[in-house]
């Protein structure tokens, strides 16, 4: 019987297994999927933040040449005024407004000995000027230039010259690096971005917002930004030639990445330095309509788990009851309602195995006395109605746990568990005689039906359903000699008493 169950237990288990197993791994597959899909996502996030920071940073190198460009056309404009007689009174009209706008810090002419006069007229001699040398040697193949950046007191400074058309001197006007500062609008970016102004040695010429980065610092000394070997070498790579790309790199132990785009002048890279939160951000936005579906169907996915794993509980409950409905059937005597032959044995057999020997138990057969007489006297169906109402009643007078079955024909038995004495083993024996004395069946003539009652003990009498029944079919055997109607114990001498336990009985 244990043995039955355990076998029913694991049929369970896989049963459910059966359908549980698979929506599990087609759940984890899906799982997989969306997973697979928003790192995916975020690549394609990430991507869309360097993307975004790079057209920011494209508008801020236009600008900035744009910017330079105008200069330098203006210088052009005036240094072609310069020596025509029409045009003296106002020679440099152009570098004069950029003066006055602050666009740049100085303008001059100067002619071929060093001597410069500038927008208000003061002279002065530039001839031992570095950045004079530098205009000189720019515009020597008789074209405009705009110089490197020098450093002079805390700025840097650029002088952007233009040859006269006489060829006999030069216009000049010259600004700080930091006009730069002027270009990117930071609001956008909340203080999350950093902008600088380089050269291409990675002398920082102007910074704009944040900490860390200064005017004079050198990005690549290792001072200020701390990359990886690889890429502080392919950042240096890129900062000196025309290439735009983005870096991740670490400045004062925060995460950042560095995008750079070069400006067409003397290899000047303008830079953007995002936060990696700022990066964040950006791919959170990006990310933020995908992620609502993904969490939908990640509940869809649960919801239809949980709901395949309670289908499977109530389609297992059902069919375990239609189970249980269909064993009892297949298991039932139809006339009587007792077990039949087959499960009554086999219910005692698996009961004794569990037990062993060390329950002591009491195996009764019944056989109907006469009852080929009652078939032929009263008819069939009555001798049917004998044996159904056997079958009704002589369970009720034993423990519900007792295994009360049909044997075939007017042969009934039972097997009454834990008769632990004497006392238990006659009361028994009394309780079933007693029930025989007093059974009748039939409506309005009773037909007093007797038995034939064999008694063998477990282990005493037979250490299994075979031998027991063969013991109790002997007592049988000796009761019907004795004149039926009696109950007598396997292996004692049958007696005058009805049941014959010592002597007692009626
Ligand atoms: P004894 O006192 O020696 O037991 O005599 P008996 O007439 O009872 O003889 P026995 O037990 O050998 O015969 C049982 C009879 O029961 C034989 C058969 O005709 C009858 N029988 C068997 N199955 C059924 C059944 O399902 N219904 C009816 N009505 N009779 C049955
Ligand atoms: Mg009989």
């Amino acid at each position: 019987m244990r043995n039955k169950k355990q076998k029913d237990k694991q049929n369970d288990i896989l049963s459910v297994l059966r359908y549980i197993v698979p929506t599990v791994i087609l759940f984890i597959y899906i799982l997989v999927i969306i997973i697979n899909a928003s790192s995916r996502a975020k690549e394609d996030g990430r991507a869309y933040a360097e993307e975004k920071l790079q057209s920011y940073d494209r508008s801020v190198a236009e600008m900035l040449t744009y910017d330079l460009i105008a200069i330098q056309n203006a210088v052009e404009a005036d240094a072609s005024r310069i020596g025509n007689s029409e045009d003296d009174g106002k020679a440099m009209p152009l570098i004069n407004r950029l003066v006055e706008e602050n666009k740049v810090t100085e303008g001059y002419v100067i002619d071929g000995g060093g001597k410069a006069t500038d927008v208000s007229g003061m002279e002065s001699d530039v001839s031992g000027r570095e950045w004079y040398a530098l205009a000189k040697e720019g515009t020597s193949g008789g074209g405009s230039t705009v110089t490197d950046a020098l450093l002079e007191g805390e700025d840097y400074m650029i002088t952007i010259a233009a040859p006269s058309s006489d060829g006999k001197s030069l216009a000049v006007v010259r600004l700080s690096t930091d006009f730069f500062r002027n270009i990117p609008s930071i609001a956008e970016f909340d203080g999350k971005t950093q902008f600088l102004f380089l050269q291409p040695d990675g002398t920082v010429l102007s910074a704009v917002g944040g900490k860390g980065l200064f005017k004079g610092g050198n990005i690549f000394d290792g001072t200020l930004l701390f990359t990886g070997i690889d890429s502080l070498a392919s950042l240096k790579k890129s900062i000196s030639g025309d290439h735009n790309g983005t870096v991740y790199c670490t400045v004062l132990g925060e995460e950042k990445a560095l995008i750079y785009r070069y400006v067409k002048y003397n290899g000047w890279k303008v830079c953007e330095l995002a936060t990696e939160s700022y990066i964040d951000s950006v791919i959170a936005d990006y990310f933020a309509p995908t992620k609502g579906v993904f969490i939908k169907i990640t509940v869809a996915l649960i919801i239809f788990l949980a709901f395949i794993v309670m289908m499977n509980i109530v389609i297992r409950m059902l069919y375990k009851k239609d189970q249980k409905k269909l064993k009892s059937k297949a298991e039932t005597d139809l006339l009587t309602g007792v077990l039949n032959k087959i499960s009554t044995e086999q219910t005692i057999q698996d009961y004794l195995d569990m037990v062993g020997e060390e329950e002591p138990g009491m195996f009764m057969l019944f056989d109907i006395d006469n009852f080929k007489k009652i078939n032929d006297t009263r008819g069939h169906a009555f001798g049917d109605e004998v044996l159904a109402a056997v079958g009704k009643e002589l369970p009720t007078i034993y423990r519900t746990t007792d295994i009360v079955g049909r044997l075939g024909g007017d042969e009934f038995c039972v097997f009454l568990k834990d008769i632990p004495n004497e006392n238990a083993r006659i009361h028994m024996g009394e309780v079933t005689y007693n029930f025989f004395r007093d059974f009748k069946v039939g409506e309005y003539s009773k037909y007093d039906v007797t038995a034939s009652i064999g008694a063998a003990m477990f282990p005493k009498d037979g250490k299994d359903f075979e031998e027991l029944y063969r013991s109790a079919d002997k007592a049988v055997y000796a009761a019907k000699e004795h004149g039926r109607n009696r109950l007598v114990f396997f292996g004692e001498e049958v007696k005058d008493g009805k049941v014959n336990n010592e002597g007692s009985g009626t």
